[in-house]
């Protein structure tokens, strides 16, 4: 996919399977139909790989299997196996945003090397977390995961702050590099952020788990998926009307069936996704 001159790119991690307490395992041969209805029983994993010309930027990292070669799945994609797919190194990634710090978004940032330390996937990247995003993992350390089972584990992630790779943002909205701006919307979790790429006139949005597949895109009851309802219901209401102002693209990062896609208004004015 193009915007303007930039080069995007989805880095699938497959299909998994989220049990109600939370944790997530790969789908590899399923053969009985998929369940729309039920978003989080089935996910998507799609990290964005975005390519300015001057730099080469992801949004979000996914789950990180198979990095730690000890892991009882280590032949499986991740972000280092997709990132080779589309003829780049982890050394190559200048720059990472993630949305927020839930482990299916964060946990590919780092593994756990042959002598135990932490290493990091991606060696050269500059990390972008809302700094409230952060105090929000270390206060969770003890409790117990969210509603929806996607907990912090922000032990990994110890290893990149102390090497001072992580910028803490502190503002609202940012222009991060040119073209491509973060943006608090917090709702889904304190400090959740989302990512607009502009560029020559086009738009994209990566929207994380404030908008995670498709069927978010009239779902304006409050969700249970969500620290902040009411707030992450407002803040996608908002998102969703400028999308379309912007005749942006969606970039979805939890989507089974539609990965991407233009918003529109259908006949009876909600939101949709143009066909095709
Ligand atoms: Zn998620």
């Amino acid at each position: 996919m193009e915007i303007g001159d930039f080069r995007l790119e989805q880095l699938s991690e497959g299909i998994f399977e989220v049990s109600p307490a939370g944790s997530i395992r790969k789908i590899r041969n399923h053969h009985e139909k998929e369940t729309p209805n039920e978003p989080f029983s089935r996910v998507g994993l799609d990290p964005v790989l975005i390519d300015t010309g001057s730099n080469s930027i992801l949004l979000d990292c996914g789950l990180g299997m198979g990095l730690d070669r000890s892991e009882p799945e280590p032949d499986t994609s991740n972000i280092v196996t997709n990132l080779d797919i589309f003829g780049y190194r982890p050394t190559d990634i200048d720059v990472v945003v993630l949305s927020h710090l839930h482990y299916d978004h964060a946990a590919g940032l780092s593994f756990t090397g042959t002598a135990g330390q932490v290493t990091a996937s991606l060696p050269n990247a500059r990390i972008y977390v809302q700094k409230l995003e952060w105090e929000a993992a270390l206060g969770s350390i003890g409790s117990s995961p969210d509603v929806n089972g996607m907990g912090y584990e922000p032990d990994d992630l110890y290893r990149l702050v102390a090497d001072g790779r992580i910028v803490f943002l502190e503002e609202e909205r940012r222009e991060i590099v040119p073209g491509i701006t973060v943006i608090r919307t917090g709702g889904h979790t304190p400090g959740h952020q989302v990512v607009r790429i502009r560029r020559k006139g086009q738009t994209a949005y990566y929207c994380g788990d404030l908008i995670p597949n498709e069927l978010y895109l009239n779902r304006f009851h409050a969700a249970k998926i969500d620290t902040d309802p009411l707030k992450a219901k407002k803040a996608r209401m908002l998102l969703l009307q400028q999308c379309w102002r912007d005749q942006a693209t969606l970039l979805f990062y939890h989507s089974v069936f539609r990965k991407a896609g233009m918003v529109v208004r259908d006949k009876n004015r909600g939101f949709a996704l143009k066909k095709g």
